[in-house]
């Protein structure tokens, strides 16, 4: 009897499928996270900030970071994208003429990138050490550099592009916005919600954030209207004509829904916010992953596998011999 490597593939490829079919079949859903009791996050409207940056400063010296200089002279903190050393960048969209504010055509618009905050979050479900935790009242998703070791899945895995690693220091660490915790423990808002001179970046309780969104879906354009700055329960606004927004808020569904939200006037692809499924990416690789190991399918599976194999060629040396 012979057990060639070309049978013993094929038999694998087969057995697998089949075990992998059945498996699947009656594969256990797993549920989708939902938002955890006190969730907290950030509204950004994009139609409402006006590009000055200020949120790009606070942040760095919230978190003890130095300015990048990107323009060639070393005047002007301009960081390019996100990075080890700016967890916030305002990016801009522009178009033709680029006249008219918070339109696709001819027109511009600001847009605020950092960690959103997922509320079923890829980085934290491929960390092998648990260094990235989301917390399960805040739903805020932190890093620990202490259990980190430095695999950069969570770099991989997050479908926004977040996560940065620290390529030129020698004891390197994973660095993104952590929605200024440190600060929140010592009873204040989120530097860049806490500076923003219009309230395009606003902080609260990720339910009035949301409500917040939807007063605004309903609000008349050009009708005049008292935009909150710093919480959005606060009483210090800011005054605006009411813009076209996009008929959704971005993150309300988006792989599972995320706690940093946006309100525009310009498609949000054109911001740079990609088109997501709605279910989370962590629940379908999580579902695959437990429905193959439980009960040893896995094992099994190889098992399976190599029996069919063996009982193949058994066969033939069979008729061979007759
Ligand atoms: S501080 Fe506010 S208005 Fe200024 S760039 Fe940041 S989000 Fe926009
Ligand atoms: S945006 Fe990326 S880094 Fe932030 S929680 Fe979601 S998956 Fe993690
Ligand atoms: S919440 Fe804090 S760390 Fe996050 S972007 Fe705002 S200032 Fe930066």
């Amino acid at each position: 009897m012979s057990l060639t490597r070309r049978t013993f593939l094929r038999g694998t490829a087969v057995a697998g499928a089949a075990c992998a079919v059945a498996g699947l079949a009656e594969a256990e859903e797993r549920k989708e996270k939902t938002l955890p009791p006190k969730a907290v996050g950030l509204l950004f409207d994009s139609t409402l900030c006006v590009g000055c940056k200020a949120c790009v400063s606070a942040c760095r010296e919230a978190n003890n970071l130095h300015p990048e200089f990107n323009n060639g002279n070393n005047l002007w903190d301009a960081p390019l994208d996100l990075s080890a050393n700016s967890l916030t960048v305002i990016k801009a969209y522009s178009e033709g003429s680029a006249k008219n504010k918070d339109q696709e055509e001819d027109g511009f618009a600001f847009v605020k990138k950092s960690c959103l905050h997922c509320v079923d979050p890829s980085c934290v479900s491929v960390c092998p050490v648990s260094a990235m935790t989301k917390d399960p009242v805040t739903g805020i998703v932190s890093y620990n550099p202490n259990n980190c070791i430095g695999c950069r899945y969570c770099v991989a895995a997050c479908p926004f592009g977040v996560p940065r690693f620290e390529y030129n220091k020698t004891i390197a660490r994973l660095r993104k916005c952590e929605m200024c915790k440190q600060r929140q423990v010592a009873g204040k808002i989120p530097a860049c919600a806490e500076v923003c001179p219009t309230g395009a970046t606003l902080f609260g309780s990720e339910s009035a954030l949301r409500a917040e969104a939807e007063r605004r879906h309903k609000l008349t354009v050009g009708e005049r209207t008292f935009f909150p700055r710093k919480t959005v329960d606060s009483t210090d606004t800011y005054e605006k004509r009411a813009p076209r927004y996009n008929a959704q808020t971005y993150g309300l569904k988006e792989v599972g829904g995320t706690q940093v939200c946006y309100l525009a006037g310009v498609p949000f692809a054109k911001l740079g916010l990609p088109s997501l499924p709605e279910k989370s990416f962590v629940s379908t690789s999580e579902r695959i992953q437990h429905t193959l190991y439980k009960g040893m399918m896995a094992p099994a599976l190889l098992f399976g596998s190599l029996l069919f194999a063996v009982r193949r060629n058994a066969k033939a040396d069979e008729k061979e011999d007759e």
